[in-house]
């Protein structure tokens, strides 16, 4: 079996959460500033708060932008259900814009359109490890006056113009679960450079305690997101080799490319020339001619997991069409790029003969016609 996704982990990384075991301190220790320190730096911002998920990231930029009853936030329809639920869960809109043909991110054409007095934020997701479009994204926000999240849980790594995906929103979030290009089991973490943002999630992911920790005060309502050690531990461990974890994956994206570029029927995923490093978090091929599905199958049978990221796209989820009325054609260049995607096996210890046998597989089922 070649699984779709499959964490990367070391005898360092084994040792190093095995070390947090024999201490006391299996929470709130010294690993946890250690490790938002290192996501601080790699990414280039001020602060950084580590938390046990990236949904739980995403939530808490929300509250700490006080985005809530009667906001909407503007998004994208394409992504992972988390990057629109955080809207949700403090009762704001999430209102979405269709997206570009070539990068599956945010078009920021239709980004204007979408504008109304109610919106307070634009929430981009660098999609699949490509980052957005930053400098036709950032100029609307601050002509409108909008709060920027940036949800980087994809991309960590990848670099638009020379700079980190992580660093382009008020508030920026990663995340680190298993299938990500390096994982905490969960976790995630919220970045920023604003002093009062970062205080006040800190005090959120602790149950509202206040700056000194004080056990049993509460100075509002929190939650409980805290990362615990062994997670931190993995975390700075699995980030001492992060150039290198990205360079295999580059290395394997580009021996995929050579292997299925020349197959009818499929297309790759290319990143812009903006794009000045490229982190990979899945591998997606766009299968046409409406044999996606059966693609899927055929690979199956033999033993080779895929997924369709991301079908169907979120505003055609059960419940977001039954809270919002959504339909199929509303978002057409979203629906269309759904039906087509199919992400197929990609890890950073994928050995050629896989990618081979992936690649081959690929070849023989697309070769032989529709019957
Ligand atoms: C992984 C991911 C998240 C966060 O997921 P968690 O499982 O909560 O860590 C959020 N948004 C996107 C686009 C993701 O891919």
């Amino acid at each position: 079996m070649i699984p779709l996704a499959k964490p990367y982990i070391t005898d360092e990384d084994k040792k190093a959460v095995l070390e947090v075991l024999n201490t006391p301190y299996l929470s709130l220790g010294p690993k946890l500033p250690e490790f938002e320190r290192v996501m601080a730096e790699y990414v280039g911002r001020r602060y950084a708060v580590a938390v046990n998920s990236g949904t739980s990231a995403l939530h808490l930029a929300m509250k700490a932008l006080g985005i809530g009853q009667g906001d909407e936030v503007i998004t994208t329809p394409f992504s992972f259900i988390a990057s629109a639920n955080c809207i949700l869960y403090e009762g704001a809109k999430p209102v979405f814009v269709d997206i570009e043909e070539d990068t599956l991110n945010i078009d920021p054409d239709k980004i204007e359109d979408a504008i109304t007095e109610r919106t307070k934020a634009i929430l981009p997701v660098d999609i699949f490890g490509h980052p957005c479009d930053w400098d036709r994204i950032l100029p609307i926000a601050e002509k409108y006056g909008l709060k920027v999240i940036e949800d980087a849980c994809e991309a960590l790594g990848s670099e638009y113009k020379g700079r980190k995906c992580g660093s382009f929103g008020d508030i920026s979030v990663l995340a680190f679960y298993p299938n990500k290009q390096i994982t905490t089991g969960e976790g995630g973490v919220l970045l920023t450079d604003d002093e009062d943002i970062y205080k006040l999630c800190k005090s959120l992911r602790n149950q509202g305690r206040g700056e000194t920790d004080e056990w049993l005060t509460f100075e509002r309502l929190g939650y409980n997101y805290r990362l615990d050690e062994m997670s931190c531990a993995l975390g700075i461990s699995q980030m001492k080799k992060i150039e290198n974890i990205i360079q295999k994956r580059n290395e394997i994206a580009l021996q995929y490319q050579k292997l299925l570029q020349d197959i009818e029927g499929i297309q790759l995923l290319s990143p812009m020339r903006y794009v000045t490093k490229m982190s990979w978090f899945v591998y997606v091929i766009r299968v046409q001619n409406n044999r996606r599905d059966e693609l899927m199958h055929k690979l199956n049978e033999k033993g080779i997991q895929t997924k369709t990221y991301f079908y169907p796209p979120i505003h055609l989820q059960p419940f977001y069409k039954q809270l919002f009325g959504y339909k199929e054609g509303d978002f057409p260049v979203a629906e269309g790029v759904a039906k087509e995607t199919l992400a197929i096996p990609f890890f950073t210890q994928m050995t050629s003969t896989e990618i081979h046998q992936v690649a081959e597989a690929i070849k023989e089922t697309l070769l032989v016609k529709d019957q």
